[in-house]
């Protein structure tokens, strides 16, 4: 009986421990099946194969083809904006590249400025002058006076004889801006 008795308390040991046992690595398994499928998650999103390049490829090209290249090539404004005489360059203007603004418009009277290079405005211009001949420039020269290396800029409601490279932001009374380049 005692035999008996041993060998049924071994079996329920044992049982127990079979049971026990498996009972408590599952949990340890579980952990690191977690861990594995977070891992295996981990994979999958940083794999570049798998579906997030596939996201952000065609984001790439679309940002490369529909929006970087005509910030950079188009649209592009002085900053300074700069008036000079006329040997100054024309084109963009930026701080390393000192070019004078030949797309200058107005934004009080919307005009575009043009430009006389080697003239100066006639003391007896005015306002009514130019909001009369603008923006023809036979009509407007009438009023000028040769003078080389100087550069005549008008709208229809402002005008400056430039000698020197000028920054537009000295010149506070001209309502005038880059228009873009
Ligand atoms: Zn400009
Ligand atoms: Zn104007």
């Amino acid at each position: 009986m005692a035999d008996d008795l041993d060998e049924l308390l071994d079996e329920v040991e044992l049982r127990f421990c079979r049971d026990s046992a498996p009972s408590v690595p599952p949990k340890e398994t579980s952990k690191e099946e977690d861990d594995l499928s977070d891992l295996i998650e981990d994979i999958f999103h940083d794999d570049p194969s798998v579906s997030d390049l596939s996201k952000s490829n065609p984001g790439a090209i679309t940002n490369c083809s529909g929006h970087r290249p005509p910030s950079q090539t188009k649209g592009r404004k002085c900053c300074p904006v700069y008036l000079g005489g006329s040997s100054a360059p024309l084109g963009l203007g930026t701080n390393t590249s000192q070019r004078t603004c030949d797309q200058l418009r107005c934004t009080t009277c919307d005009f575009r400025v043009i430009t006389l290079d080697d003239y100066e405005w006639n003391k007896s211009c005015d306002y009514f002058f130019f909001r009369n001949n603008m923006p023809d420039l036979n009509k407007l020269k009438v009023k000028t006076l040769s003078r080389r290396g100087a550069r005549a800029y008008a709208c229809q409601c402002s005008w400056r004889s430039i000698q020197n490279l000028t920054d537009l932001r000295e010149e506070q009374a001209l309502r005038w801006v880059c228009g873009k380049h």
